[in-house]
């Protein structure tokens, strides 16, 4: 999985790029404005209508052209009513988009000196940018499996005990060729209803899906009008792979998310194992992107932003005060 030596030059992003990119919070807000706004264009509400907008010197603001309203583009983000510095912002999402295995809060307080509070705040708050609800997986062929988080019991999936309630389950499905993308979730158990419902939300109709001999995976080639083929892995008998049999694809998956968290977060709460999951895949869907992984997230912050912008009509305004 190391990549790290074979990303063509185009795909690197370092840090001197970085640095080069935004030496300062205004290269941030401009380009913050641009994702949002290109070319200044937004909607004024007091206008109603699409005005261009030009920055006001020395405020993080820009004021349509025509009545002044002021709109800021860290409304409605991850940045809004934040006191860190933008530029800051960046750099922790720098380093989160940077490297395979994720850092911690701790080491975004080290990196930026921001109070370990603060710290946990952005981490939280960058991590929310993660989650793909609408992704949907492509491909005739995925590897689907099921595998559990937490407690102390070791072995091949580490199946819990019965009445063992600390392991949460995880059920993973990943393209074979294609993208290989894959899709994680923590469920609430690995029953036959659990693992054929998302099955039928993210497996294309026809497709040919892998399993283990889990039971609970016997419905798959019933699942009524999805004409799913079923081929299954009997690790039980220690057959790991015969011929293109196999979930070797996904187990890779498992083992790169248990060494991160175990490396990096040491612990995961259940509460917080999906954003895990939503971390660990959000980068190894973008795995051929190299260090460009950086500018999806930038573009995700645009994604998800609210459509509140403008500051003078009773909106708790980000970062200055209504005119
Ligand atoms: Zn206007």
């Amino acid at each position: 999985m190391d990549r790290r030596q074979t990303i063509p030059k185009e795909l690197r992003y370092t840090i001197n790029d970085f640095n080069t990119q935004f030496p300062d919070d205004d290269a941030c807000l401009e380009h913050l404005k641009e994702q949002r706004f290109p070319g200044g264009i937004a909607y004024c509400e007091k206008c109603k209508k699409e005005r261009k907008h030009y920055r006001i010197t020395g405020r993080p603001v820009y004021s349509c052209d025509h009545c002044g309203t002021q709109i800021s583009p860290m409304a409605g983000t991850i940045f809004e009513h934040s006191s860190t510095s933008l530029r800051l912002w960046y750099y922790a999402m720098y380093l989160m988009a940077s490297t395979r295995c994720g850092i911690s809060a701790k080491q975004i307080q080290r990196e930026t000196g921001v109070t370990y509070k603060t710290a946990w705040r952005m981490f939280r708050q960058i991590r929310s940018l993660l989650s793909e609800p609408d992704m949907q997986l492509e491909g005739s062929a995925v590897e689907m499996d099921e595998t559990y988080y937490g407690g102390v019991r070791k072995g091949r999936g580490g199946r819990p005990m019965r009445g063992d309630k600390k392991k949460t389950p995880i059920v993973g499905i990943v393209e074979r060729g294609g993208k290989g993308r894959v899709i994680a979730k923590a469920t609430p158990d690995v029953s036959g209803a659990t693992l054929l419902g998302m099955a039928r939300e993210y497996i294309l109709p026809k497709s040919t899906v892998f399993t283990d001999e889990l039971p609970a995976y016997d419905g798959i080639k019933h699942v009524k009008g999805m004409g799913y083929r079923h081929h299954r892995i009997k690790h039980s008998a220690k057959v790991y792979v015969r011929g293109n049999v196999h979930t070797n694809t996904i187990e890779g998956f498992w083992s790169l998310v248990k060494r991160g968290i175990g490396g990096v977060y040491h612990q995961v709460s259940q509460k917080y194992l999906q954003s895990y999951l939503n971390e660990y895949s959000f980068r190894y869907n973008r795995r051929d992107q190299g260090n460009l992984i950086f500018t999806s997230l930038l573009k995700r912050v645009a994604e998800l932003a609210a459509p509140h912008v403008a500051i003078d009509h009773g909106m708790k305004p980000a970062i200055a005060e209504p005119f």
